[in-house]
């Protein structure tokens, strides 16, 4: 007997049979029909930003930003795109942070990193002077 893999969908909450875009068909069909609305907007309006788009499509923001993440609508393309920053929401077109959440993020990395090799640095000196002693 086979077990069939069966989940929960993410998206509407369906048991659905496990696929490789875990989600159900009803699902995915819903999302390739947001697509498709979403680019035939965009063929009309190339500049359209994410919020008219929204509007314009009825299909949410958050789908939106999925379709630009995964670069099924490239910002490149399409210059008015955008999506929030996952930190501040701060609108951005590239990585999942914007510029300064990004830089923050690096320095804390690296006030972490100092402290790490100060901390190292003290043990190293403890080690010389046990050895000069000897
Ligand atoms: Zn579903
Ligand atoms: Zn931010």
């Amino acid at each position: 007997m086979t077990m069939l893999k069966v989940a929960n969908c993410p998206n509407c909450g369906k048991v659905f049979q496990k696929n490789l875009r875990n989600l159900c068909q009803d699902c995915i069909d819903q999302v390739h029909g947001d697509f498709d609305r979403c680019e035939a907007y965009l063929r009309g309006n190339r500049k359209a930003s994410t919020e008219e788009l929204s509007k314009g499509t009825g299909v949410s923001a958050k789908r939106i930003a999925e379709f630009i993440v995964s670069n099924r609508l490239p910002v490149a393309y399409y210059p008015g795109l955008t999506y929030p920053c996952n930190s501040c929401g701060l609108p951005i077109r590239q990585h999942h942070l914007c510029s300064s959440c990004r830089i923050r993020i690096v320095n804390d990395i690296q006030k972490m990193n100092q402290q790490e090799a100060k901390r190292k640095e003290r043990g190293i000196g403890f080690q010389i002077r046990d050895r000069l002693s000897r």
